[in-house]
């Protein structure tokens, strides 16, 4: 024999998840993917935009700067080449020349020393004064090359005797005759006081942002970190870039491994180049801060529409557990009564609620006449033995007085046997007619068995209810019955609690008065004694 294995409703109910929580996390997940989405839909496009615009700032920043230190240059040259054309013819006075190198250096920021030289290389003065052994000459590589160009001179960026980072620009001196008397000079330190010092060292280094410039071999020479000045940077790609001439602006990685946003532009008169950068990791560490601000700006509001949600659901799901709930408890006698407060205040619930209605009221239909016909004896519609005994249960309990009467035919064997059967069972139902019309509404009246029946009769006196006993027993026996002749009936009365405070000797009590009824010759009732 195989067996059938049922789950309980409420186990199987507890393993699985319900509505509103399953509501819940859908509208959470829901939420906090929107949330993920939109933020970083919005990361990726600021991310770009700080991107370009970090980019575009810097590149104009790197033009402008070149833009100056050109200018700073030409004034430079400007200012030789006005100085070279007032000591044309004049080299020959040599306090006047002190004199002019002097202003030169001092009347501007631009030249740390200045110099004039004779076309033979002879110096003919220097700034700031030193005195020099008549008859010294110059010896560098730079002021050599400036003789022999005999025109214009900017040296490359080049590391003077004394260690420091110099650039060199002589301008010539021509007679008026057009011969080459020598040149005035001067020289820029990259890395001291100036104006070109002041110039790029204005460069608001915030962010781990910085600004340095290349010659035209790619040497470092001018750097935030001045340390760093001499150092060859060719490989880095913006270098590269500049060395071919381009300005622009590019994301690239510099020569220590660091991602940068570089803006770069060329100097035309020295052809170096000018990087603005700013680490791409401030731009990334900036944005991380904007979006921890978004995030904790939105938190209160997303607080909110959790509890929005978290209420909704309840609304929502609330009718429909509270029908699970009564679904759980078909077998309560309220089942019908508690779909009253089920607020069905959308669609499905209504028509779930409704639908539960109807079979309750079917099943509660079925259920109350099966209960009808368990509690009725089938031949007379008597209530039956089970009925009376709910009855006796029920009334004893609420303390209720009422006289029991049982009674019995005489000599029912009897009718059997002369008239048959099934007029034996129309004498029963002769009976039992008598018994209704012998009662009031309140009494109930009963076949208990075989031709037995008992009649209860609430709120009596033990004298009515004999009145009542004896109006039947006379009745009964005056009148022709289906058999043609009457019967007759004898009774036992009993009452509660007088007779007995309990139903079973009540019973007892009434069967032994209906016994002695019987012995006594029948057709007559006898009071049962009280129970001893
Ligand atoms: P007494 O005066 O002592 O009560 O005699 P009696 O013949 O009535 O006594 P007994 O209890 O011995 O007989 C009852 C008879 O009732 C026996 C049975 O055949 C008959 N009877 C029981 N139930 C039914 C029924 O449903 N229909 C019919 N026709 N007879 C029934
Ligand atoms: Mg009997
Ligand atoms: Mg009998």
């Amino acid at each position: 024999m195989s067996t059938v294995n049922v789950t309980p409703f409420s186990r199987r109910a507890a393993r699985r998840l319900n509505l509103r929580t399953l509501i819940l996390s859908l509208c959470l997940l829901t939420v906090l993917l929107t949330l993920a989405i939109s933020l970083y839909a919005s990361y990726t496009v600021q991310r770009q935009l700080l991107i370009q615009t970090t980019l575009e700032a810097n590149r104009v920043y790197a033009s402008k700067l070149a833009e100056s230190t050109n200018l700073f240059m030409t004034s430079a040259i400007d200012r030789l080449s006005y100085s070279a054309h007032r000591l044309s013819g004049q080299l020959h006075n040599a306090s006047q020349l002190q004199d002019a190198v002097d202003r030169i250096r001092l009347d501007s920021n631009r030249f740390n020393s200045t110099i004039i030289v004779a076309a033979d290389g002879e110096i003919l003065a220097y700034s700031p004064q030193k005195v020099y052994p008549a008859g010294q000459h110059v010896a560098s590589p730079e002021s050599l090359a400036a003789l022999r160009q005999r025109a214009l001179y900017i040296s490359e960026p080049f590391t003077a005797p004394s260690g420091r980072l110099i650039i060199f620009i002589a301008q010539p001196i021509i007679a008026a005759d057009g011969q080459y008397q020598g040149y005035v000079a001067g020289t820029i330190y990259l890395q001291e006081h100036n104006a070109l010092d002041t110039l790029l060292g204005e460069h608001p280094y915030k962010d781990g942002s910085n600004l340095y410039v290349v010659d035209e071999q790619g040497r470092l020479i001018y750097h935030s970190q001045s340390q760093r000045v001499g150092e060859y940077v060719e490989r880095n790609p913006v270098v590269s870039a500049l060395m071919q001439g381009h300005s622009g602006s590019q994301q690239v990685t510099n020569t220590q491994g660091t991602s940068m946003l570089a803006g770069f532009a060329t100097v035309p008169t020295t052809r170096w180049g000018i990087v603005a950068q700013r680490p791409m990791a401030s731009v990334t560490s900036e944005l991380n801060h904007l979006m921890f601000i978004t995030v904790r700006n939105a938190l209160p509001l997303l607080l909110v529409a959790l509890l929005l949600i978290g209420w909704l659901t309840r609304l929502i799901t609330r009718p429909l557990h509270q029908l699970a709930q009564i679904a759980h408890h078909l077998d309560d006698q309220q089942a019908l009564h508690h779909t009253n407060n089920v607020r069905d205040w959308y669609a499905e619930a209504g028509q779930l609620k409704r639908a539960m209605q109807a079979g309750l009221r079917v099943m509660q239909h079925k259920i109350d006449r099966l209960s009808q016909e368990s509690l009725t004896d089938p031949l007379t519609g008597l209530v039956n033995r089970r009925g009376l005994e709910q009855v006796l249960a029920q009334w004893s309990q609420n303390q209720q007085r009422f006289t029991l009467i049982m009674l019995d035919i005489d000599h029912f064997k009897r009718v059997n046997d002369a008239f048959g059967h099934d007029v034996g069972d129309l004498v029963l139902c002769y009976i039992a007619d008598q018994l209704r019309q012998h009662s009031r509404q309140e009494d109930i009246c009963c076949r208990c068995g075989g031709e037995e029946f008992m009649m209860l009769l609430p709120d009596v006196s033990a004298e009515q209810a004999l009145a009542v006993a004896e109006r039947l027993r006379l009745q009964v026996a005056g009148q022709n019955s289906p058999t043609g002749q009457p019967v007759t009936l004898s009774l036992g009365l009993a009452q509660f609690p007088e007779t007995a405070t309990a139903v079973i000797p009540l019973l007892k009590q009434v069967d032994l008065a209906l016994y002695a009824a019987k012995h006594a010759g029948r057709n007559q009732t006898m009071v049962a004694q009280p129970a001893p």
